[in-house]
């Protein structure tokens, strides 16, 4: 007998601990961020700590976007390799953009251990590993060309592979990566902020902007205004519903958790995996011995297709999990599906699309989302200010 149906109040309550109201009145204010996940929580660290008065928006409970089923695998690796990357964007921009990702994990941690908070960061290697034979020639040649550009990356054979109990052929072994608890790190940052003043509205949608006299009026969907000199767009994926110009190819994607497991593969405490598979499949640990594993994507319908595929892409998951490692048990506590977006160079996109606007948008599209949100941040003073910066440049709109 089915006694509820998913979500009811209580567990939900006592998950958040936190909770916000929402708009009640007009405002007035120097920059409104829209979006509360991890991109609109690091905006508003960077701004509350440079003394911007600052008033954010969702049209969810916070922290209730793509932000709170993300896997949260960091990576500097992007999902276009950088030898593919090179002959898209040129060797500059591919090789900052790999720099920039590294980057990103160091300030992440920095920022972390600045506002004290719990979301399990640890620092991890990154193995890109292959099962496929015909995949080995391009993965040493991505070995090759992360060593002429200084990476530090070692390359592990079959047998090295066995030793760590993962079932593959060989892989390119990262020295940075890390995981975090998303949902957990969003939340306190948020929560950091709005103990230093900025104003948190939650379940107020922004219907509309409008620009008059350089400022920006927001309309909410229960008729109060924002006004503000800036307004940054940290909408995730439901970006797409504000820009003319068509960025992202959107995709469903799937990911299970296990229950604690006693005995983790070896590999999997020390690293985070993913594989040259196409579309790929990743894992991680988490601090209370659960395995998270990801993949499946499929081209994005709409959230009752991508939904209604959850129990065929479990299956496929598990089968995976097992053939990579044939001596574990995947227990299978929790899955999800969500929406996630590919940009045609694997970059986000940072900045103005209409230069005349004061409108922002901080958009970290692809498998390496929350770093490329740690990149927005150390942007979007440059593009409130109309200062030159290389990033704004390099993940420009319209490029
Ligand atoms: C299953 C899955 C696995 C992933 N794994 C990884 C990973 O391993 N590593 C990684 O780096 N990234 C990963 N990502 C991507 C990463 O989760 C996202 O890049 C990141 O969470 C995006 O954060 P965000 O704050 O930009 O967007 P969101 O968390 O979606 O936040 C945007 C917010 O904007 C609000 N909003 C939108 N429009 C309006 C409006 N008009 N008015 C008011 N509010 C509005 C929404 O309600 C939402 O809360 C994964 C994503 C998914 C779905």
């Amino acid at each position: 007998m089915k006694l509820r149906s998913t979500e009811t109040f209580w567990p939900l309550k006592n998950a958040m601990n936190i909770s916000y109201p929402s708009i009640n009145s007009d405002i007035n204010t120097e920059i409104l961020i829209i979006g509360s996940g991890i991109t609109g929580a690091l905006m508003a660290y960077k701004l509350i700590s440079e003394g911007k008065k600052i008033v954010l928006a969702d049209r969810r409970d916070v922290c209730n976007g793509s932000t709170a089923a993300s896997t949260a695998l960091l990576q500097y690796e992007v999902d276009v390799p950088l030898h593919e990357l090179i002959k898209l964007r040129g060797e500059k921009c591919a090789v900052d953009s790999y720099n920039n990702g590294k980057k990103a994990i160091f300030d992440l941690r920095t920022i972390i251990d600045s506002i004290k908070s719990d979301c399990g960061f640890e620092f991890k290697k990154s193995i890109y590993f292959t099962s496929l034979k015909k995949d080995i020639p391009f993965l040493k040649n991505e070995f090759k060309v992360r060593k002429q550009f200084g990476f530090d990356v070692s390359w592990l054979n079959k047998q090295d592979l066995e030793k760590i109990e993962l079932n593959a052929l060989a892989a390119l072994e990262s020295k940075t990566a890390a995981v975090i608890d998303p949902f957990k790190l969003a939340g306190d940052l948020l929560y950091y902020c709005e103990q230093n003043g900025m104003q948190i509205f939650d379940r107020t949608n922004i219907v509309s902007i409008s620009n008059q006299k350089g400022r920006c009026i927001a309309q909410t969907e229960n008729k109060y205004t924002i006004t503000a000199d800036h307004v940054i767009h940290c909408t995730g994926y439901e970006s797409t519903e504000t820009l003319n110009e068509k960025i992202v190819d959107l995709k469903s994607t799937y990911a299970i958790a296990s229950e604690s497991i006693e005995e983790i593969p070896l590999c999997l405490k020390n690293a985070i995996l993913w594989d040259t598979a196409n579309p790929y499949f990743y894992y991680r640990a988490t601090s209370d011995n659960r395995i998270i594993m990801g993949g499946g994507d499929e081209e994005f319908k709409d959230p009752k297709k991508r939904d209604n595929l959850l129990p065929k892409k479990e299956l496929l998951l598990l089968k995976q999990f097992q053939k990579r490692f044939p001596n574990s048990d995947f227990k299978l506590d929790y899955s999800w599906a969500g929406t996630f977006g590919e940009t045609k160079d694997g970059l986000p996109y940072f900045g103005k699309p209409n230069a005349k606007k004061n409108e922002h948008y901080i958009l970290g599209f692809g498998g390496n989302g929350i770093t490329f949100s740690v990149m927005g941040m150390n942007s979007i003073l440059d593009s409130i200010n109309n200062k030159k910066n290389q990033d704004l440049e390099y993940y420009r709109f319209g490029r």
